[in-house]
């Protein structure tokens, strides 16, 4: 008597990708509700069973879903914003600043639908993602039937979805309850990566991930910078470091992986974490090339992931484990490590056991969750095959099938996909919206970035400090003099300081935006040696407010901030048209001239080699008040005994300029 089932999936080439690889040619699988109830010869499962539904599936391959290990689902909404930059200028320059503005519990719902449905055509049943307002992740993949490991971002800094990292953390707690129970979502938590946490956060986030039994997912050593910054702040490389915080007792996701050596893949390996390899990711932000053989050979579960699209720029898993054996090959010198076969199991199996869902899917078995996937290998990409070796089935499906082969998609027993056609998700709607929102970002970038300002501002710190500077430069033939004259004069001296200053002035095909100065101080004590150093960013205004006689000069609007990121950045993010470069001495005394403080600065001009000026400074709020300190300017260069007459009104890129 055949045993009832609800479906029954005939003529197909079975892969079951469990621990003996066993094939089927002729095979079929049975599905009972959510789960596997056979997997043979499609002789004897007819025999035995008796069918709600029978499917032929033409001789197509049939095997399991795709395990994407690493994704930020929402990004779908940036794909292909800021491409072919560096990692810091493409985050902090544009990535960043849209998330401030646009990222908000619709906006993921939306981009998390748009990325099911690529996950669905791509042959993907389950990923493993990391972003922010999760819960809207988990609601747009439980819509569209997929099946996921949740997982809400903790930054040690402001998030779009909190203020702080105890808001994320317990947004994170109630995402885990809501979610703990659900057949399709595997609520856990994310302490985005070791540099972007505190102590505190890797602590908190270890704690929860243990109570609730829950997957941690995080970046690990992505780029070089990251270990060099480790080895410097900790004296150690990333992963002992992580070691000490106990978050290796979770069952842990460590996205990338690329800067580890082989003590860290032995250390990795004796905790069990798994580890997401994004190759596309890793060679379009130039990160480097993980060493996945090696991984392998250490016995590391190394599952494959996309990533976001913004550093993709898609979700082709195909693509992707594609890339992940032949980056082995080519970066190893050796064909033979990372063969089809091993491929297409970090896509499946091995990228299960990395995200810790092997439990339920992965593989073709009895009693695993009916998560599967049909792939046409009659097309003309994929003609002539062979046989006569069994493991030529995964190097065609690795090196000549597209994803675009694959035909239909089932998770927990249920269609998502026929025949290509979606079934759970309407993208026609989707894709109108995205592309609405597309519209409303470049509107934001285009204002956002048609001026040097407000490019200052987006990038934040800088405060706007409409100001003016009165200011005069006079071209000193014995400074030594000048100084005596000024220690002797009846000046009351504030303070003295003496510094070393490099200055990098960009400037713009449009004049109206002024010059942007990038400036390192060194700050030389009484010994002579460089006791601290400074960066600043300063946009001066491009305008001389005024001219006061004997060439006092007025400037305005100067926006000051500083300079976290390194020369380099600002360079790639402001894209100047040219670049001053000027180094100086400067001895410079804080005075108080008739109830007015000003600067009184000695700067000797050592590159380039131009001498020495004075330069009689002072800073203001009112023009009023400017104007009335430029007539006192005037009477304290007599004081000091220069001669008016040698005023420069120019500053010194002008200077320069005019030398030249
Ligand atoms: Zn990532």
């Amino acid at each position: 008597m055949a045993q009832k089932i609800d479906k029954l999936l005939i003529n197909a080439y079975v892969i079951c990708m469990d621990e003996q690889f066993r094939q089927f040619e002729k095979g079929a699988v049975a599905i009972m509700d959510d789960r596997i109830a056979a997997v043979g010869y499609q002789d004897d499962l007819q025999q035995e069973y008796q069918p709600e539904e029978l499917l032929d599936c033409e001789g197509k391959v049939l095997m399991p879903g795709l395990v994407n290990a690493h994704t930020h689902l929402p990004m779908n909404l940036l794909r292909g914003l800021g491409d072919d930059l560096r990692l810091d200028v493409w985050l902090l320059g544009y990535i960043m600043p849209v998330e401030r503005e646009f990222v908000n519990p619709e906006f993921v719902h939306l981009g998390t639908a748009l990325a099911c449905a690529e996950l669905i055509r791509s042959g993907v049943t389950s990923f493993a993602d990391m972003y922010y307002f999760e819960d809207q992740v988990a609601e747009a993949a439980a819509q569209a039937g997929l099946r996921g490991i949740c997982c809400q971002t903790i930054l040690k800094f402001p998030s779009p979805d909190a203020d702080s990292y105890e808001e994320s953390l317990a947004a994170s707690e109630e995402m885990i309850k809501k979610w703990k129970d659900h057949p399709l979502i595997t609520p856990a938590v994310a302490p985005h990566a070791p540099y972007t946490s505190t102590v505190d956060i890797l602590d908190s986030a270890t704690a929860l991930a243990l109570k609730y039994d829950i997957p941690l997912h995080t970046h690990i050593a992505e780029t070089a910078q990251e270990v060099k910054d480790c080895l410097e702040e900790h004296d150690m490389p990333v992963v002992p470091y992580v070691e000490q915080f106990d978050i290796f007792q979770a069952k842990v996701i460590s996205a990338h992986c690329v800067h580890i050596d082989e003590r860290e893949m032995h250390t990795l390996q004796r905790y069990g974490v798994g580890v997401a390899h994004n190759p596309t990711s890793n060679l379009k932000l130039s990160s480097g090339i993980a060493p996945i053989s090696s991984m392998l050979e250490h016995g590391l579960n190394v599952g494959i992931g996309t990533d976001g699209v913004s550093s993709n720029n898609d979700l082709d898993m195909f693509e992707e484990l594609r890339l992940a054996a032949l980056l082995a090959k080519g970066s190893t010198g050796d064909p033979t490590v990372v063969p089809a076969r091993t491929a297409i199991n970090m896509a499946t199996h091995m990228g299960a056991k990395a995200i810790h869902l092997d439990d339920q899917v992965g593989s073709l078995e009895i009693g695993k969750k009916a998560d599967l996937i049909l792939v046409d290998i009659n097309t003309l990409h994929n003609t002539p095959h062979f046989r006569n070796d069994e493991d030529s089935i995964y190097a065609q499906l690795v090196y000549a099938a597209k994803s675009t082969d694959v035909t239909d998609l089932m998770v927990n027993g249920r269609w998502l996909m026929r025949s290509r056609e979606l079934l759970t998700i309407d993208l026609e709607e989707l894709a109108a919206r995205a592309q609405e929102l597309a519209e409303e970002i470049d509107h934001f970038l285009i204002e956002r970035f048609q001026s040097v300002y407000s490019r200052l501002i987006a990038i934040g710190g800088a405060e706007e400090q409409e100001s003016y500077e009165v200011q005069v430069k006079v071209k000193l033939q014995d400074p030594e003099a000048l100084i005596t004259r000024l220690q002797e004069s009846e000046l009351e001296i504030l303070y003295y300081r003496h510094y070393h200053e490099y200055d990098t002035y960009f400037t713009f095909d449009d004049p109206q935006e002024g010059w942007l100065r990038y400036r390192e101080d060194e700050f030389i004590d009484s010994k002579g040696e460089v006791e601290n150093i400074r960066y600043r960013l300063t946009l001066i205004g491009p305008e001389r407010e005024r001219h006061f006689p004997k060439d006092v000069l007025l400037s305005r609007s100067r926006f000051i901030a500083p300079a976290p990121h390194s020369l380099r950045f600002y360079r790639e993010y402001f894209k100047p048209t040219r670049e001053t470069f000027i180094e100086k001495d400067r001895r410079r005394w804080k005075v108080c001239f008739r109830n007015i403080e000003f600067f009184i600065n000695v700067d000797r001009l050592d590159d380039p080699e131009l001498g020495t000026f004075l330069e009689v400074k002072s800073r203001t709020w009112s023009l009023e008040d400017a104007e009335k300190k430029a007539r006192v300017a005037d009477d304290l260069l007599k004081l000091l005994g220069s001669h008016p007459k040698d005023a420069e009104t120019l500053d010194y890129v002008q200077i320069i300029e005019s030398k030249s």
